[in-house]
């Protein structure tokens, strides 16, 4: 896997040229192309070169640039700029409020190189007195600096599984290791992560050790023993390697998934039956003697449990529920039977309604739903009513052509600052699905965003309310909003609540999707795809999902076309 390399790449190509002033098309072209790559399911290296120039923003120039990478672990344009402009620079630009223009500066009056370089300016004032450098600015920069050491703490799950997969995968492929997986909340699936553990059995522990600093991704190792070593990423990221003996690999793995709370119960059950555990394995307490720890079934069996899924170790209840023999059978990424948010390039997504009908029927769905912005309120080319019947006929066209899989007119309406929609009953009822969507107004109070919700889940065409927080991971706070009066109007009209899969997104969260399944009301896993590559994103849904202990009759999408026909009310 060499996308999360090229990715960077591309991506510091862009910062170099937005510091050198460059040709924005050009840099635009970087920046996209980073996140297409960024967001493939397979690795560059294993794709021909037709696939490549397939990829949403990989033209000539950028194909010849993603094979002088695979062919010389290097990009020539990039390493000119690193020549041109010291590195640090552009991470001053990872500083929120400092932009190419601020970093361009900095650099060239006071030389500041880094973060550190620059937090040290401010503390000796030499930032007053600049050209346009008033208090309000230093303050704001200040603030930027807290926010960025903030983000470093915790970061989406979606920019640190890749990276920790092409990790993993790369280290599968050192003879001595026994056994290894990813730990911590990264394989508890949490929306957002503060580091990357990773768990080793190794017939050599130094082999193994040795192999691991040399990776490409590892920056700066901060900490190495005999069985540990702590490294920093290249894109600031913290990993831990840990090297332990087969015999306590269960354990370990255990141990180091978490979370603390879920430990701590099961360390509890352990002691009512005279058992210690720890991360080297379970011990009898009366004399230390080693019981298990292999696997982490064996850890689970000596307690009493069964073995309990990472998603849904967060002590919320799956201890008691496991005693029961009562966990429930949380869905898996083969029970999706189809995607009911895609947007086309009718509005603002890149590809053709065939080309979305071929990526699904490679995922073997049984069904799928178009489903692009309305007209309104400048989202990218929304629909005029004009519009949707134009589609309507593509689409028939491709029933007759695709009979194996059934494709769904929809829409996402946009839910109006007062709840009003911005199409009309009548072409809304013309619909096959209607998904309404917050796009606007996000600062409203409380009672106003709930009660406009509710509005929209009371119009009878509206079948399932999407994204329902409009949270952002890392970006924008959920807008205030009472989900459980919004759970609770979902239930009375018999509507669907979205967990939309975009990795930004992943809303409703856990904690609201586990609310609404207990208030009876049916969830729809959605990706919100606006390109083929990004029907990947449903894994990010799914993991929602489970760790909201849904199970298929929850979730609208594990149906058969028939019942789901029967569920949005169309037969
Ligand atoms: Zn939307
Ligand atoms: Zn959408």
């Amino acid at each position: 896997m060499k996308n999360v390399e090229i990715a960077r790449i591309f991506n510091e190509i862009a910062e170099f040229l937005e510091i050198l002033n460059e040709n924005p098309f050009r840099i635009r072209a970087y920046k996209k192309a980073a996140k297409s790559i960024e967001s493939l399911s397979s690795s560059v290296d294993e794709l021909s070169e037709e696939d490549i120039i397939k990829i949403p923003g990989i033209g000539k120039d950028l194909l010849g640039k993603i094979k002088e990478y695979l062919s010389t672990g290097k990009v020539a344009l990039h390493e000119e700029l690193k020549e041109k402009i010291p590195y640090g620079v552009i991470t001053l630009m990872d500083i929120p409020g400092i932009g190419p223009k601020t970093a361009k500066f900095l650099y060239e009056t006071l030389n500041i190189k880094s973060i550190q370089d620059l937090e040290k300016a401010l503390d000796e004032g030499k930032l007053k007195g600049l050209p346009g450098f008033g208090a309000k600015t230093e303050e704001n920069i200040r603030k930027g600096i807290a926010s960025f050491k903030r983000g470093i703490e915790r970061k989406p799950l979606f920019k640190v599984l890749p990276i920790a997969n092409e990790i993993l995968s790369l280290m599968k492929q050192n003879k001595y290791i026994l056994k290894i997986e990813i730990a911590g909340s990264l394989r508890r699936w949490k929306d957002t992560v503060k580091d990357i553990d990773i768990i080793c059995a190794a017939s050599e522990n130094e082999k193994v050790i040795e192999y691991f600093i040399k990776l490409p991704h590892i920056k700066e190792v901060v900490a190495k023993g005999e069985t540990k070593v702590s490294a920093i990423l290249k894109e600031s990221i913290q990993i831990d390697l840990r090297v332990v003996e087969e015999k306590s690999f269960g354990a370990a793995l255990a141990y180091f998934t978490g979370s603390k709370e879920h430990n701590i119960r099961v360390r509890e059950l352990a002691k009512q039956r005279g058992l210690k555990i720890n991360e080297y394995g379970v011990f009898r307490e009366s004399d230390e003697k080693f019981i298990g720890g292999s696997s982490e079934e064996e850890v689970y069996q000596v307690v009493g449990l069964p073995w309990i899924p990472p998603e849904l170790r967060e002590d919320r209840g799956e201890i008691e529920a496991a005693l029961k023999n009562a966990l429930p059978k949380i869905i898996s990424l083969e029970d999706i039977k189809g995607d009911l948010h895609i947007h086309s390039n009718y509005s603002d997504g890149f590809n053709s309604i065939e080309e979305i009908v071929a990526a699904a029927l490679k995922r073997n769905y049984k069904y799928i739903a178009i489903t692009e912005h309305s007209k309104g309120l400048g989202v990218a080319k929304g629909l005029t009513e004009d519009r949707i019947f134009e589609q309507k006929k593509e689409i028939e066209r491709l029933r007759k052509r695709y009979p194996q899989i059934v494709i769904l007119q929809g829409i996402e309406v946009n839910i109006l600052q007062d709840g009003s929609l911005d199409l009309k009953d009548d072409t809304l009822k013309e619909l096959d699905l209607v998904i309404a969507s917050v796009h606007s107004a996000f600062k409203q109070e409380e009672k106003e965003m709930t009660k406009r919700v509710i509005k929209a889940i009371m119009n009878p065409y509206v079948h399932i309310i999407g994204h329902p927080t409009g949270r952002l991971i890392g970006e924008r706070e959920p807008y205030k909003i009472d989900i459980d009066e919004v759970i609770k109007a979902a239930s009375d009209y018999g509507k669907f609540l979205e967990i939309n899969s975009y990795p930004l997104r992943m809303d409703l969260n856990d904690i609201n999707a586990k609310k609404a399944k207990e208030k009876g009301v049916k969830l729809v896993v959605n990706t919100d795809a606006h390109s083929i590559t990004q029907l990947d994103y449903i894994v990010y849904g799914v993991s929602v999902a489970k760790r909201a202990w849904l199970e298929t009759h929850n979730i609208l999408n594990t149906f058969e076309v028939e019942e789901l026909m029967k569920l949005i009310r169309k037969i």
